[in-house]
C-alpha cells in the first residue's frame, strides 16, 4: 500500500469552527434566548459593516434570500428571469416559487459563470430580472453585468452564495449593486451551519424582507401586531449568527489562505499539466475569487465518476458542483433539452470540485494533485 491510500481521508470541504466560537455558542445555549435576538441584529451589523454599510438582514438560508428578493421587486407570474444553468438548483426553483419562468444563458467555457453576450440575447420584453452566480467564488464583469442590466431596466438578484470575501475593483462583493444574496450553508467560505444574508438598497425593501422572513408580520406598540403580506418562516437564529459572528472577522484571511491554497494548486499542477492531462484548470485570479472551489474540467475522454471512484482509492474526496439545472426532470418538463446551452452541458458533465477548505493545508493540495495527475495520466 502507498503512504497516499493509508494517508486520512481529504474531503473536498470541511468546516472548521473555533474555540471561542464554540463557548460563544455556549454561551447562546446557556442564554435563554435561542431563536432570533440580540446575536442576529449584531451579525447583521457586522455583516452590513464589511460590506460598506449597505442594508444586511440574515435568514436561515442562502435560497429563502433570493426567492423574497424576487418578491420584493415583485416579480411573479408572466415574468422571466434570466440565469446560468450551471449553479445549485435553489438558483433556478426560486424563480418557479415566485411563479416566474426561468430562462437559462450559456456559460462562458473559461470563467463558467454567465456568458454576458448570450444573456443580453436571452433577453425579452417580459425579462424583469437576472440572477447571476459567481461560481467558485469568482465574479464575472461586473461593470458589465450592471450596464445591461440598466439598459434593459432589469433587476439584479447576485446569487453570491459563494463570494462573500470575494472582489470586483478592490470592493467586497455585496457592497455595490442592487440586491445581493450570501449563503452560509455548511461548505461555505463561512458558515453559520445553515443561513444566508441579503443585501437590500433601502429601508423599505428591508422592512419587506423583514415582512417575507416572518409571516407578513408587523408588530407596534405593546401588542400590536398586523399582517398585510404573506410571509414564510425564515428567520435566523441567535445560534447561527454566533457561529457567522465567530467567523466574519477572519473572512479576508479565509479568502487569501485559500488564494494561497489556489496558487499553490496551479503550482503543483505545473505548466505541463493541461497539455499532458487534457483537463482544464479553472481561471487563476488571484484578485478577485475568494476561491470557494477549486474545480478542473476533465477531458471528454474521461468519465467523471469513474475518476471520482479513482480519487477515492487516494482517499481524497471530490464534488461536482453543478449539474445542469435545465437537464432535471422538472425543467426538462418545461422544455428544455440537450443541446440549448452546449457549454454548460459539457462542463456540467466534466467538472470536478478538488479539496479546498478553511483548513487545508499546501501538504493536502500536493496529496490532491498526486491523485488527480496519477488518474488523469494513466487514463490518458
Ligand atoms: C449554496 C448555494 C446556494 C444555496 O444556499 P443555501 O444556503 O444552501 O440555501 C445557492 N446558490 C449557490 C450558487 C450556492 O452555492
Amino acid at each position: 500500500m502507498n503512504t497516499a491510500t493509508t494517508a486520512p481521508f481529504l474531503p473536498f470541504s470541511r468546516p472548521s469552527i473555533d474555540e471561542a466560537t464554540i463557548a460563544e455558542v455556549a454561551n447562546v445555549l446557556r442564554s435563554g434566548w435561542l431563536t432570533s435576538g440580540p446575536k442576529v441584529q449584531a451579525f447583521e451589523a457586522a455583516l452590513s459593516e464589511y460590506l460598506g454599510g449597505r442594508i444586511v438582514r440574515t435568514f436561515n438560508s442562502g435560497t429563502c434570500t433570493m426567492e423574497i428578493a424576487l418578491r420584493i421587486a415583485g416579480i411573479g407570474v408572466g415574468d422571466e428571469v434570466i440565469t446560468t444553468p450551471i449553479s445549485w438548483v435553489a438558483t433556478a426553483n426560486v424563480i418557479i416559487e415566485v411563479g416566474a419562468t426561468p430562462v437559462f444563458a450559456d456559460i462562458d467555457p473559461i470563467t463558467r459563470n454567465l456568458d454576458l453576450d448570450k444573456l443580453e440575447a436571452a433577453i425579452t420584453p417580459r425579462t424583469k430580472a437576472i440572477i447571476p452566480v459567481y461560481l467558485s467564488g469568482l465574479p464575472m464583469d461586473m461593470d458589465r453585468m450592471y450596464a445591461i442590466a440598466k439598459k434593459y431596466n432589469l433587476r439584479v438578484i447576485e446569487d453570491a452564495a459563494q463570494a462573500l470575501g470575494s472582489r470586483w475593483k478592490g470592493k467586497p462583493i455585496g457592497s455595490f449593486g442592487d440586491f445581493v444574496s450570501f449563503s452560509f450553508q455548511a461548505n461555505k467560505n463561512l458558515t453559520t451551519s445553515e443561513g444566508g444574508c441579503l443585501v437590500v438598497n433601502t429601508p423599505e425593501e428591508a422592512r419587506l424582507a423583514e415582512k417575507y422572513r416572518l409571516q407578513g408580520v408587523t408588530r407596534s406598540g405593546v401588542d400590536g401586531i398586523d399582517v398585510d403580506v404573506l410571509g414564510g418562516k425564515y428567520n435566523m437564529t441567535d445560534i447561527a449568527a454566533t457561529l457567522g459572528l465567530g467567523q466574519l472577522p477572519q473572512i479576508d484571511a479565509i479568502a487569501a489562505h485559500r488564494r494561497s491554497l489556489a496558487q499553490h494548486y496551479f503550482a503543483c499542477f505545473g505548466a505541463d499539466f493541461e497539455a499532458k492531462s487534457g483537463a482544464q484548470l479553472p481561471v487563476a485570479d488571484m484578485e478577485n475569487s475568494n476561491w470557494h472551489l477549486f474545480q478542473i474540467i476533465l477531458p471528454k475522454t474521461v468519465v467523471r465518476a469513474d475518476f471520482m471512484k479513482q480519487m477515492m482509492e487516494f482517499n481524497v474526496g471530490t464534488g461536482y458542483h453543478y449539474s445542469p439545472i435545465h437537464l432535471f426532470t422538472m425543467y426538462r418538463e418545461r422544455g428544455f433539452k440537450e443541446g440549448m446551452f452546449p457549454v454548460a452541458e459539457h462542463i456540467g458533465y466534466q467538472t470536478v470540485t478538488l479539496p479546498m477548505f478553511n483548513a487545508m493545508q499546501k501538504e493536502d493540495v500536493e496529496r490532491a494533485v498526486a491523485a488527480v495527475k496519477s488518474c488523469l495520466y494513466s487514463a490518458k
